[in-house]
Formats: C-alpha cells, sequence, structure tokens
C-alpha cells in the first residue's frame, strides 16, 4: 500500500456532517481504525496465498520430476478479492471526550450517560439502567473511559468496560503442555489427550443448516424472477445459533483441557489465517475458519481469568514436522489423523505430534526470530540435518521413500540404531 493512502485518522475532513468537530473527529478516528485492520488482515491473508502458492509450485515441480500424478499434490490456491467493509449497524465507539459515564447520585437510576453535542455547554445526558447482574459484574469495578454505543433494531445499546487484573499464579517450572487446535479435535495437548470436535453432532447440523440455507437462496432466486419484490431473508437464525452452539463446546472443550493440567504453562499456536486455511483445506471447508478462530482466544481468555500461564508460538510447519528428526514435509502425513515421518519413521497422532512441536517452540529464540514461514522451514531442515549428522543416517531420497511405511518389516527404527 502506498503510505499517501494509507488510513490517517488525524487526516482533514472531506466530508460535511452536522455532527460537532468532537464527534466528527470520533468518527474519523473509527473510521481509519476499521480501515487499518481490514488492510491489515487482507494483506495477511494475500500474504498467506503467496505463501500457499510458492508451496504448491514446489509441490508441482516435485510431484512432476517423480512422475507423480498431479491431482495427488491438491488443488492450485485461488485468490479472492476481499469485498470492502460495509457500515451496516450504527455505532459509536466513544472516548471521554465525547461520551462520560457519570455514576448518578440520584437512585432512580445507576449512571448518566454525558454526549457532548453542538451547543457547547449543554451536553445530553441519559439515564442507565442497570439490570441486578451487570450491577453484580460491575460492583467495585472501575469502568474503562471508552465506551461504545451501538443501535440494533432501533434500540440503542451501551457497551462498558472494566479493565482486570488477575496475579499470575503459575510456577516458573510449570510443565510446558502444547495445545494444538483443529477441526476433528478442538484441542489436542502434548500430554497425548483430545478435547471436543466440530465432527459428530455439530458437522451434522452444519450439513443441515447448509442444506436449508440452499433451499432458501433457491427459493429467493426463484420469486425474485417471478418479479416479487418482498424477499425472504437470506439470513439464518439456525446458522446463527449452530455459532453459538460450536463456540460453547469450545469453551467446555477449553475449560476441559485446563481442568486436567491446572498447574501447567500452555503454548499454542498464534492461529493465522494462513494456518487455519491449512487446517480447514483438507475438510474442504472454509466455514470452520472463524470458530477455529474462537479457540486461542477462548485459551487466551479462560487462561488469564485463572492467572494462568498461556504463551503463543509460531505455528509454522508445527503439523508437518516431524517431533524426532524436525523432517518437513507434507508427505509426512498420510492422512489427516496420522503423523508418519518419511525420514525417521516416527508415527503418531497427527496433533499430538504438533503439540508436542508447540510446547518445544516456547522459548526458541531462533524460530521466534524468523521473519516467514520460508525461513521457518529452512531452520527446522537445518535442524533436521544436525539430527541426520548425529544419528549416523545416510540422506534419504524422498522419492525412493515413496510407500515404505506399506512394508513395516523392511524397514528398522532409526533412533535405535
Ligand atoms: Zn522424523
Amino acid at each position: 500500500m502506498h503510505p499517501r493512502n494509507s488510513p490517517d485518522k488525524y487526516t482533514d475532513p472531506v466530508f460535511e456532517t452536522d455532527l460537532s468537530d468532537r464527534l466528527h473527529r470520533v468518527a474519523m478516528q473509527q473510521a481509519a481504525g476499521i480501515a487499518k485492520s481490514w488492510r491489515t488482515n487482507r494483506q495477511n491473508a494475500y500474504d498467506a496465498y503467496l505463501e500457499d502458492l510458492a508451496d504448491y509450485a514446489e509441490a508441482k515441480a516435485k510431484a512432476e520430476a517423480w512422475k507423480v500424478p498431479l491431482d495427488q499434490i491438491g488443488q492450485e490456491p485461488v485468490w479472492h478479492e476481499w469485498n470492502l467493509p460495509e457500515l451496516r449497524v450504527p455505532c459509536i465507539q466513544a472516548n471521554a471526550n465525547v461520551v462520560v459515564v457519570e455514576k448518578s447520585e440520584d437512585s432512580t437510576f445507576d449512571y448518566w450517560l454525558r454526549i457532548s453535542t453542538l451547543e457547547k455547554g449543554n451536553p445530553l445526558r441519559v439515564p442507565v439502567k442497570l439490570a441486578s447482574y451487570h450491577k453484580k459484574a460491575l460492583q467495585d469495578k472501575t469502568l474503562n473511559t471508552s465506551t461504545t454505543l451501538h443501535k440494533r433494531k432501533g434500540v440503542w445499546w451501551l457497551t462498558l468496560s472494566f479493565d482486570e487484573d488477575v496475579p499470575l499464579q503459575t510456577e516458573p517450572s510449570a510443565p510446558h503442555v502444547g495445545a494444538d487446535v483443529g477441526i476433528a479435535n478442538f484441542v489436542t495437548t502434548s500430554t497425548g489427550k483430545h478435547y471436543g470436535t466440530f465432527h459428530g453432532q455439530l458437522a451434522k447440523r452444519h450439513k443441515r443448516d447448509r442444506a436449508k440455507r440452499r433451499r432458501k437462496a433457491k427459493l429467493r432466486a426463484c420469486l425474485q424472477k417471478k418479479g416479487r419484490e418482498k424477499l425472504p431473508s437470506t439470513s439464518s437464525a439456525t446458522g446463527q445459533r449452530l455459532g453459538r452452539q460450536v463456540r460453547q463446546e469450545i469453551n467446555r472443550a477449553v475449560n476441559l483441557m485446563i481442568e486436567d493440567h491446572p498447574d501447567a504453562r500452555f503454548i499454542y499456536e498464534d492461529l493465522s489465517v494462513s494456518s487455519m486455511r491449512f487446517k480447514a483445506r483438507s475438510m474442504n471447508a472454509y466455514l470452520y475458519a472463524s470458530n477455529l478462530a474462537h479457540i486461542p482466544e477462548q485459551i487466551a481468555w479462560a487462561t488469564a481469568k485463572r492467572g494462568m500461564a498461556a504463551h503463543t508460538v509460531k505455528a509454522a510447519y508445527s503439523s508437518q514436522e516431524c517431533h524426532r528428526c524436525h523432517y518437513v514435509d507434507r508427505a509426512n502425513r498420510p492422512d489427516q489423523q496420522t503423523f508418519l515421518c518419511r525420514v525417521c519413521e516416527y508415527c503418531n497422532h497427527a496433533d499430538h505430534n504438533a503439540s508436542l512441536n508447540l510446547a518445544d517452540r516456547f522459548g526458541d529464540k531462533e524460530l521466534a526470530a524468523c521473519k516467514n514461514k520460508g525461513e521457518i522451514k529452512a531452520l527446522l531442515m537445518s535442524r533436521h540435518a544436525a539430527w541426520k549428522q548425529t544419528y549416523g543416517l545416510a540422506v534419504v531420497q524422498p522419492a525412493v521413500q515413496l510407500g515404505l511405511w506399506d512394508h513395516p518389516q523392511a524397514s528398522t527404527d532409526v533412533a535405535q540404531r
């Protein structure tokens, strides 16, 4: 992006408005913030696409060299341009310059919302009444000065927030527990346990919801053709309910994981767009991506609430890297569940192998310093080379090793030599 075009919240106003200068500035700050994060997210997604494309080119070249059918390496990644964000719901993210929450001295209301108006010295005061559970949640808390006002279905909603500091309970010597995030298993820990899944009930509901949406879309198209003006909505109530159910299941899985490892220091992945896609690819479902992102969010939130230490590490190639010899290859995954190293024949559940890698990446300064996926792969392969030297294994040409695991009696465990 050209720096001249980058969102600037301090720039001169372009549009005329009835808003006061201060509210106008708040609106511009908010718009600039949205534009900035949209650009960052789109750029990250585009970079991930370029990396996918490079991966694909590499796999294709290998396949051609070894005369492997091209359909074995999957489909060439395609870039879909993102839509510009659209403002659908009026929303004011206000700071203390324009909206102030004041505790009410009167007992009728709990707070007053003081909103500045065009008339100087004549603010609008809106009474705020809290439900008893709101009161309980906010008891003895100091509210943050920024507030959010949302208009939904003709009603304004106020969002208040407060910061909570929970002292860290985790001991410095706490065991590192890696947590790998996935679809077949929401979370798999390096202790070898699985928690929750998108499969089973959720997948069935998901399928039903998709069928329902498809029917609805067909009906809409049909009515549109007939010139009907009022069309049934495309938003799906069951879809929203499903999203809620998935998040509930995720929360339950994460809480169980924490209960099982009360003294742990959790190491989990910084789930990027590309790693979400990598995980979703085999399921051929981008739909999982947003739900998948709720898992690390929940790990961060649930551990912070309990004062437990949790850290993110770079996740690139954690599912393709062999935990024993560090050899990185997509072909180390003969299927979604299995990890089988093509060099040392280390075999494990794929998610367990990944969670062990994640646990080891905590405090790995060399890996943290890598600037992109390419550098991470080069580092892991150099570690693999060092491993080979230590174990005196000759260079294995993967082309010769194809189908090696079909004849277990013909091979010996390298680590035993
Ligand atoms: Zn290996």
